[in-house]
């Protein structure tokens, strides 16, 4: 419907950022599935971003629609068609998420969590300590013992909790307006242990678009057993997109002319990891300071260097008030490995292969340009 009609379905988060003056900025997301939307969503900025406010509009689906401005101009502007959230219970606390945890607090559907011996929930990583005693997923008696033999995990670990957005603490007062909201920007994102640099941002729409065609996101070892193998989910939506991927980008490609104030392309890449396969970058509220860099960036008014993939902040460009992130650090999470995106870019190759005739001619061209960058 959306191709049909020249608007934008997507797998896409909201939120809108408010400043200390009261200037609102809003943003939409799209990170393949567990790469962390709701998590972004719902951030909580750092006690030093004092004033700073992060609101929700949604955490999974936009709607996205150009639309004319009292002064004429066009720009797209999105709702979330959904009425609440639908997420992953595990992991899920306190700590890693306080708005989700303060959602849950009634009018839910759980399915496939544990239940307390008191008649309420659980699941792994809600608390530290796991409950002496639980039923679990499967109806089956669950004790920490039990856990330490044999594996057994007491929640699913895609067990899931269904909630109205409306009880979220940082829900956005304009999230149900049918008008929706102005966007000013779009990040993609996803699981990356190397080569993907911490931020950076497109030259141009057309480059945007070829960079979401090609994100990719990795296996954990965790889930899947072999670590560091790259999937291509272009714009996170290969596992929903009702038509051919091709065509897809060629809609993109129309629709960010269609508008007069097209959004700021930006990628990021939360997960890169240390020899030692630690993450590199602390992640959770500490990526306000990435999403400011992004606000200030479509408002033109911050710093931005020229390489290889894009623009991208230097040290001095990002305000680290209250952070430990060194120069070093933040240097080696933006680090561009030319023999890496090498690698990257064959990569690429064969997945526009995949794509045929379909797929949009200036994609390779711009690949090549990129391998060309990459070379000098
Ligand atoms: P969604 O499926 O895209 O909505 O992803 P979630 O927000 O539910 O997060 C999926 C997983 O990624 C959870 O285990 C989160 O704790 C984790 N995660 C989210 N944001 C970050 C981050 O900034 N850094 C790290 N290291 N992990 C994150
Ligand atoms: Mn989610």
């Amino acid at each position: 419907m959306a191709r049909d009609e020249g608007w934008l379905a997507e797998h896409m988060l909201i939120l809108g950022v408010e400043s200390p003056t009261g200037e609102k900025t809003y943003v939409a997301a799209a990170f393949p599935s567990a790469c962390g939307k709701t998590n972004f969503a719902m951030l909580i900025p750092p006690r030093s971003f004092d004033g700073w406010k992060i609101s929700t509009v949604g955490d999974d689906i936009a709607w996205i629609k150009p639309r004319k401005e009292a002064d004429g101009t066009t720009r797209f502007y999105a709702i979330n068609p959904e009425a609440g959230f639908f997420g992953v219970a595990p992991g899920t606390s306190e700590k890693t998420n306080f708005n989700a945890l303060a959602t849950l607090k009634e009018n839910i559907i759980f399915t496939n969590v544990a239940l307390t011996d008191d008649g309420d929930v659980w699941w792994e990583g809600m608390t530290k300590e796991a409950p002496a005693h639980l039923i679990d997923w499967q109806g089956k008696d669950w004790t920490p013992e039990i856990a330490k033999e044999t594996g057994r995990k007491a929640a699913h670990p895609n067990s899931r909790f269904t909630a109205p957005a409306s009880q979220c603490p940082s829900i956005d007062p304009n999230w149900e307006d049918p008008a929706g909201v102005p966007i000013s920007a779009f990040i993609f994102g996803g699981r990356r242990a190397t080569t993907v640099p911490l931020v950076y941002q497109a030259f141009n729409w057309n480059y945007g678009v070829y960079m979401a065609a090609t994100l990719g996101s990795e296996t954990t070892a965790a889930a899947f057993g072999a670590q560091g193998v790259v999937r291509r989910d272009p714009f996170a939506m290969l596992p929903f997109c009702g038509y051919h991927m091709g065509d897809y980008f060629n809609h993109w490609l129309k629709m960010g002319h269609i508008v007069d104030q097209a959004p700021g392309i930006f990628c990021v890449n939360w997960f890169r990891m240390n020899e030692k396969g630690e993450f590199m970058w602390p992640g959770f509220g500490e990526n306000m300071r990435i999403l400011k860099w992004v606000v200030d960036r479509v408002r033109g008014r911050v710093h931005a260097k020229e390489n290889a993939l894009g623009w991208m902040p230097q040290y001095e460009d990002i305000d680290w008030t209250g952070s430990d992130v060194t120069k070093e650090e933040f240097e080696a999470l933006t680090k561009i490995d030319a023999e890496a995106w090498k690698t990257e870019l064959a990569g690429h190759k064969e997945w526009f292969e995949k794509l045929q005739d379909r797929l949009p001619k200036q994609f390779m061209l711009k690949r090549e340009l990129f391998e060309l960058a990459m070379s000098v």
